[in-house]
């Protein structure tokens, strides 16, 4: 593969166009790239920066060759991108990462699966079928457990927890998938998340792991550094390093673990692209993940990692976001809001991070 970079003026093209790609946008204009944007929605967040929005069904392989022809790399800001459409646009241009990485990233099993052949730590699993799968598993990975469907589910969508005495055949009926997987609940001290990039000449960076926490299954607060030992945070960014590199991944990873309570690591979820754990770095850092996804896209050297200054990120749900005099008014505070229409309860508005000197690892 070259190693060449795509030069400025170079076209990106990026398939969803929510905050995330709105983001990457702002970033790929910073560095003089074009952005292109395939989203199904009439105006979504990132076709208010771009060049060019085709509103096509991700699933429109028309669309799909057409915008191709009109692009110099592709990449996606979500990895539920059908995989033929994934198959069309290489056979065009590069695709950063490449396919077979969101093929893995998109069943939760597959992803378990790569990460214990790899001999990464994970909660202990099983694969189910249906109900008999069901009661026959349940007895083995014990309880608590949480049964998520392996496709389509984010922000604790998709998943139901187990106890003692839980109706197992009720219990699979209400998740209404057809495979699932039965995962051990883990008793964490914390949640964090380290962001990772690799680039086209295989090298990465690590950003430091960031505290999260989460309310009704979605992220409220990313914090770094995050209250752990240094040991715990070399040790997952190390972690997250050799996932990146195993997977051959040109582009940005989030890897998210569970600490548990005597210090362990267990691998919760991939994803091959930016992640809202990692806001907090276009205002703490040098290089924020998102110019940082846009490097390794088009093949330019990674940038540093390094933060400047502690960060907390807060995401703006629902009707906070309403709160932007304040916040504008707030010194300190970076606001960030990402243009949306219509405020849903729950949905992601916008965030705030607030910066302090840094400390720690
Ligand atoms: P996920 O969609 O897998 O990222 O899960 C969303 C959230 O549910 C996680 O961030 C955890 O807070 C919680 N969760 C998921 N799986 C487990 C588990 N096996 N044990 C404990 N908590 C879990």
């Amino acid at each position: 593969m070259t190693t060449t970079p795509l030069p400025p003026g170079s076209t990106i093209g990026i398939f969803g166009g929510g905050q995330l790609g709105r983001m990457t946008a702002l970033a790929a204009a910073k560095l003089g790239y074009r952005v292109h944007v395939f989203d199904p929605e009439a105006d979504p967040p990132a076709a208010q920066i771009a060049n060019f929005h085709c509103a096509a069904a991700y699933d429109d392989q028309k669309a799909v060759a057409e915008f191709a022809a009109g692009i110099d790399v592709a990449t996606f800001e979500f990895e539920n991108v059908p995989s033929p459409t994934v198959a069309r646009l290489e056979g065009v241009v590069p695709v950063r990462p490449r396919g077979e990485i969101l093929h893995i990233i998109q069943d939760r099993l597959r992803e378990k699966d790569f990460l214990r052949g790899i001999g990464v730590a994970t909660t202990a699993y099983g694969q189910v079928d249906g109900p008999a799968d069901l009661r026959a598993l349940a007895p083995k990975i014990g309880v608590p457990a949480v049964l998520k469907a392996v496709r389509l589910g984010y922000d604790g969508k998709g998943q139901r927890r187990l106890d003692a005495g839980t109706d197992l055949e009720a219990v699979w009926q209400d998740l209404g998938a057809s495979q699932a997987i039965l995962e051990a609940w883990v008793d964490f001290a914390c949640e964090i998340s380290v962001i990772v990039a690799r680039g086209i000449d295989g090298k990465t960076a690590a950003y430091a792991p960031s505290e999260n926490r989460h309310a009704d299954h979605i992220l409220r607060q990313a914090t770094v550094p995050a209250a752990i030992d240094a040991k715990i945070a070399c040790d997952a960014q190390a972690c997250a390093e050799k996932i990146a590199a195993a997977l051959d991944l040109v582009g940005l990873l989030a890897v998210e673990f569970f600490v548990t309570r005597d210090g362990g690591l267990l691998v919760n979820e991939l994803a091959p692209r930016p992640h809202n754990s990692g806001h907090w770095t276009m205002d703490a850092c040098t290089t924020s993940q998102f110019e940082q996804f846009v490097r390794a896209v088009v093949g330019l050297p990674l940038g540093t990692p390094a933060r400047h200054s502690d960060a907390v990120m807060t995401n703006l749900l629902g009707e906070e976001w309403l709160a932007w005099p304040e916040l504008a008014a707030e010194p300190g505070a970076s606001l960030h809001l990402y243009g949306k229409k219509e405020t849903r309860k729950g949905r992601k508005m916008g965030h705030v991070t607030r910066l302090a000197p840094k400390t720690g690892f």
